[in-house]
């Protein structure tokens, strides 16, 4: 059961898995996302990282709380550096199309023609729309970003994620025909990329000569960005629009990036118009995405939308034994359901929690009692259980939705744009948390509890008439569960 060692990958999930509840969302995607672990040798742990950027921060911010996360599990190691992996390029940094500034021609090279140069001296974004006139090339170093280890063979199908997996299922059967474009969302580690990436590697196995490419947003605008800094910007275009089949994660990163939405609405037009199948996921739906362009919006409307949803206790038990499997590792039923039972947030979670014992006991030798399980896993669990609501938890999730401080939701300023958010707070104040209307008057800086009775009369009367107010109540209410 336990003769093979942890790898390296399965080691730094782990890692990764604790920073994660340690360190911000935004903070853990940056510095975090394309790392590795390169090596393990003289108690000194080497990670890959995508760029200078990246070295600096993990050895300067970051290399105290991983080296002590690593001594959990090899308590010899005692120092930490960072190498650059330069194949494949990956660009860790969020970049902002909105914020590019014109960069002025440096070296001019024989293949630069007048034009070209002229183009440099005006915004990128101008030169960029112009170069698209040529038809696309095809582009020898190919990558498609897709990682085999997401199957559908290896994905619990429930009532939770039904309709996903058959949409998808249906288009990896016939691509571009059914469900053009497929616009798959739902909350932070409920298997949105594991169906986006099964389905493109379903695809590209039945077509293997389709070009198929698999890209977060956030490093599509990245590499956007980069390509029009160094005129390159026709050809990153090209490779997009030369696909058979784009997939496109967490587009919600689209959000008040107009002129990354403007390129990509160009890209997924002529895919579109083309018959090519585009993929897409978000954590909202559509609606949801504030500051989309309505021509995204409307063309993502358009297609098939599916959510997928929590799973219910007997899907999570199911995927436990699914990657027990996966992993040939074996678990008692009472840890199983343990686990199963205080993990429901979401799965990567339930998958973090199963690596965390795996590793420690493929050491040890020795089956794991569900005592140990509580002890290794007591992190997770109390955040799990952190999770639930807490009042200011909902009031902070509604300033981020309504992009305010929680403070203005508080006080007693009269403006229409916050009137709104504060009745939803009240509302979800009384539906969500066990609060009287008192403490929730209370709460609300210092209210009388008639003004908590009205305004969550009031929303509870507007929902039976309004699918916005409908579809925002349901989306933050997702949030609240995945905080
Ligand atoms: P998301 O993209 O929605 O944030 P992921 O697709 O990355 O979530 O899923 C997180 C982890 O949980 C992945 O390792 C994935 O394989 C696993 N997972 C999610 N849903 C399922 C499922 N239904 N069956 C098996 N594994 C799943
Ligand atoms: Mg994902």
């Amino acid at each position: 059961m336990r003769e093979e060692n942890i790898n390296n990958e399965d080691l730094w999930n782990i890692i990764l898995g604790e920073l994660e509840l340690s360190i911000s969302k935004a903070s853990f995607t940056t510095w975090f996302s394309n790392t590795s672990i390169h090596d393990i040798i003289n108690n000194q742990i080497v990670v890959n990282v995508p760029n200078v950027f990246a070295k600096e921060w993990l050895e300067k911010k970051y290399k105290k709380i991983i080296l002590s996360s690593i001594q959990k599990y090899y308590p010899e190691i005692t120092s930490f550096l960072c190498q650059i992996n330069q194949a494949p390029p990956k660009i860790n940094q969020t970049k902002n199309i909105d914020s590019l500034k014109p960069i002025p021609p440096q070296t001019i090279t024989t293949s630069q023609t007048q034009e070209q140069l002229t183009q440099q001296k005006s915004f990128p974004q101008e030169s960029f729309q112009r170069q698209l006139i040529t038809p696309p090339k095809q582009n020898d170093s190919f990558i498609s970003n897709l990682n085999t280890k997401y199957a559908f063979d290896n994905f619990i199908v429930s009532s939770n994620n039904e309709l996903a997996n058959a949409a998808c299922q249906s288009i990896s059967n016939e691509p571009g025909k059914n469900y053009n474009p497929l616009f798959v969302y739902g909350g932070v580690g409920l298997g949105k990329t594991h169906l986006l990436q099964a389905t493109g590697n379903k695809i590209q196995e039945v077509h293997p000569h389709f070009k198929i490419r698999y890209s977060s947003m956030e490093r599509f605008t990245n590499e956007l960005v980069d390509a029009i800094q160094n005129n390159r910007a026709k050809e990153f275009k090209n490779q997009y629009i030369a696909l058979d089949v784009l997939i496109l994660d967490d587009i919600q990163f689209l959000s008040g990036k107009e002129k990354t939405q403007e390129e990509f609405f160009h890209v997924f037009e002529s895919l579109y118009q083309l018959g090519k199948q585009v993929i897409l996921s978000s954590d909202r739906p559509p609606k949801s995405i504030s500051t989309l362009e309505d021509r995204l919006r409307s063309r993502f409307e358009g297609g098939m939308i599916v959510d997928v949803e929590k799973p219910d206790f007997e899907t999570r038990l199911a995927i436990i034994d699914q990657k027990l499997h996966e992993k040939n590792f074996s678990l008692n039923k009472e840890i199983s359901e343990y686990l199963a039972k205080n993990i429901y947030h979401n799965i990567r979670e339930l998958e973090g929690a199963l690596n965390k014992i795996i590793v420690t006991f493929q050491f040890q030798n020795k089956d794991p009692e569900l005592e140990d399980v509580i002890t290794l896993t007591k992190d997770i669990i109390s955040v799990n259980h952190q999770k639930d609501l807490s009042p200011n938890k909902i009031l902070e999730i509604i300033a981020d939705y309504f992009n305010l401080k929680t403070e203005e939701i508080t006080n007693k300023c009269r403006k229409k744009n916050i009137v709104k958010p504060r009745q939803i707070a009240f509302y979800l104040l009384r539906s969500e948390v066990d609060m009287s209307y008192p403490e929730i008057g209370k709460f609300m800086g210092g209210r009388d509890h008639s003004t908590a009775i009205y305004a969550y009369k009031k929303i509870k009367r507007e929902l039976s008439l309004s699918d916005d107010l409908t579809n925002q109540i349901k989306f933050i209410k997702e949030k609240l569960v995945d905080y």
